[in-house]
């Protein structure tokens, strides 16, 4: 199984490069954020609740997004493979993640971040603002509080994979395609490299 994190601050560019990584890779894609709206627009408790935070640009609580998870995987048995987009946000979610991936009999393959600096970001989300419809991207001090959440509570996951050698960044700031390939390149380089994939040990051997 792929299971990719896909990492990065808001407005790097996650769901854009993750519509193109499950067709390429045939995988699943399962972004918080999402599953989040889907719960407002549902109208129910959660969504509710969750709704007050993410207008802010603050956090959901993290058992609230697990759960969410938890469930997502539940529902998808038959998956090849799973594309985290926006999840998981802190080190306990993070955590987490590896204990649901261990139930499922798999784990994460690795992480790819996406750079972008603030004001670039901040210029991406006022644009995608007039048409998502979404309250957190149509004020800039809402945009600049999720970047600041990004950079105190979310970063560190980062370290997280890092720790566990599935950590890889590339420069979000490009033409969409080059970025997409680079990913993919980075992605076929790991799987390539995975101790599980009987052709690393050969190309091991030969290098
Ligand atoms: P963006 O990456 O542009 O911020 P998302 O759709 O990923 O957009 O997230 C929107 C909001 O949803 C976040 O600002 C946060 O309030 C909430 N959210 C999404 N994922 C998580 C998560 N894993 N943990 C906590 N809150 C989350």
């Amino acid at each position: 199984m792929l299971n990719i994190v896909l990492f990065g601050p808001p407005g790097a560019g996650k769901g854009t490069q993750s519509q193109k990584l499950i067709t390429h890779y045939n995988l699943v894609h399962l972004s918080t954020g999402d599953l989040l709206r889907a719960q407002i627009a549902q109208g129910t408790e959660l969504g509710l609740t969750a709704k007050k935070l993410m207008d802010e640009g603050l956090l959901v609580p993290d058992e609230v997004v697990i759960g969410m998870i938890g469930s997502s995987l539940k529902t998808n048995p038959q998956a090849g493979g799973f594309i985290f987009d926006g999840f998981p946000r802190t080190v306990a979610q993070a955590e987490s993640l590896d204990r649901l991936m261990a139930e499922h009999q798999t784990n994460i393959s690795c992480m790819i971040a996406l750079e972008v600096a603030e004001e670039e970001l901040v210029t991406r989300l006022l644009e995608r603002g007039k048409t998502s419809g979404r309250p957190d991207d149509q004020d800039e001090t809402k945009i600049r509080r999720r970047v600041t959440v990004y950079n105190t509570e979310t970063a560190q996951v980062a370290g997280y994979y890092a720790a566990q050698q599935k950590f890889h960044a590339l420069n979000g700031i490009g033409p969409i395609d080059s970025i997409f390939t680079e990913i993919c390149g980075l992605i076929d380089q790991h799987q390539a490299a995975a101790p599980e994939n009987p052709a690393a040990a050969t190309s091991e051997v030969k290098a």
